[in-house]
């Protein structure tokens, strides 16, 4: 029996130990996972602090942003008020300018005005005629081809000449031969020939000779044309195709006819052209009107284009 008893005590020592051993096991398995759940709790709390921390500074960040949103606005607004003011002085800059160059462009016109001699686009008739001591500014010889053959040389506003040749030249393109009688003539000159005439045609003569001084010639903007098969300046010359080429093309150079048929101012002077500026002549050309029946205020309104 001693064996058995041995036996029972080993077991009961055995299954003693066993247990001891699980307990301990147990236990300690148990406490593992305390400090497992510990850590967690702790890995928890410091994520959350995190958190709060970036949704801090979230915040923080979305409040500077809003300021700075803020701040641009107003920047803009400053700029968008610096634009407009930029704008409203160069507005009244340019404004300025423009009334200095208004002003200088009336300054200018009225120094043109002032150089152009107003006699040049004056109406004479027997109560107003150009003073006997009336001497042209600045006359300038016309080409020897222009001048009908026999004639002495002869002379042109200087200023106006060029207009003159540019049309005697049209008219030589077109076939045509326009030649010049007479362009300025002097107070005496004048004297001379109405003599002259008076001798030959008596007191006819004042039917085509102006009386002295009435003479639009001694303004030196004024001539006669005619063309070698009529010879002098002539009625003639009013059937002639030069005369109709200048009826149709002497507008363009600044020419107009003074007195033409049925003027009622003067005898009819074909051969007589006279030079007014391009803008007076094509105004005459479009109206019914002519240079004698204009009111000379009317007229006085081209002399600052006399010469364009
Ligand atoms: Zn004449």
């Amino acid at each position: 029996m001693k064996n058995s008893h041995d036996v029972v005590v080993y077991i009961c020592g055995l299954i003693a130990v066993i247990g001891i051993i699980s307990a301990s096991y147990l236990y300690l398995e148990g406490e593992d996972k305390d400090v497992k759940i510990e850590n967690l709790l702790q890995e928890r709390n410091t994520l959350l602090q995190k958190n709060n921390q970036k949704d801090a500074d979230l915040i923080i960040a979305s409040t500077t942003i809003a300021e700075l949103q803020v701040d641009l606005e107003k920047i803009k607004d400053d700029l968008d008020d610096l634009a407009d003011n930029y704008r409203n002085e160069k507005n009244r800059n340019e404004d300025f300018e423009s009334q200095i160059r208004n002003l200088s462009g009336t300054l200018d016109d009225l120094d043109k005005l002032a150089k152009i001699d107003k006699e040049l686009l004056a109406k004479y008739s027997k109560v107003y005629f150009l003073n006997e001591n009336y001497v042209p500014k600045k006359l300038k010889q016309i080409d020897d081809k222009y001048i009908l053959e026999g004639k002495k040389d002869q002379y042109f506003n200087a200023e106006a000449i060029d207009h003159l040749e540019d049309m005697l030249k049209a008219s030589s393109k077109d076939d045509l031969d326009l030649k010049i009688v007479s362009a300025y003539r002097s107070f005496d000159e004048q004297v001379d020939l109405k003599g002259q005439f008076t001798q030959v045609y008596g007191t006819g003569a004042n039917a085509f000779s102006a009386d002295q001084g009435y003479s639009e010639h001694q303004l030196g903007t004024t001539l006669d044309l005619t063309t070698p098969g009529v010879g002098g300046a002539y009625t003639s010359f009013a059937e002639t195709k030069e005369y109709q080429w200048l009826l149709d093309n002497a507008y363009k150079y600044g020419f107009i006819l003074s007195y033409p048929k049925d003027n009622g101012f003067y005898v009819y002077e074909p051969w007589h052209w006279r030079f007014v500026g391009v803008e007076l002549a094509r105004h005459l050309n479009r109206s019914d009107e002519t240079f004698y029946t204009m009111d000379q205020r009317e007229i006085n309104e081209y002399l600052i284009k006399l010469f364009d």
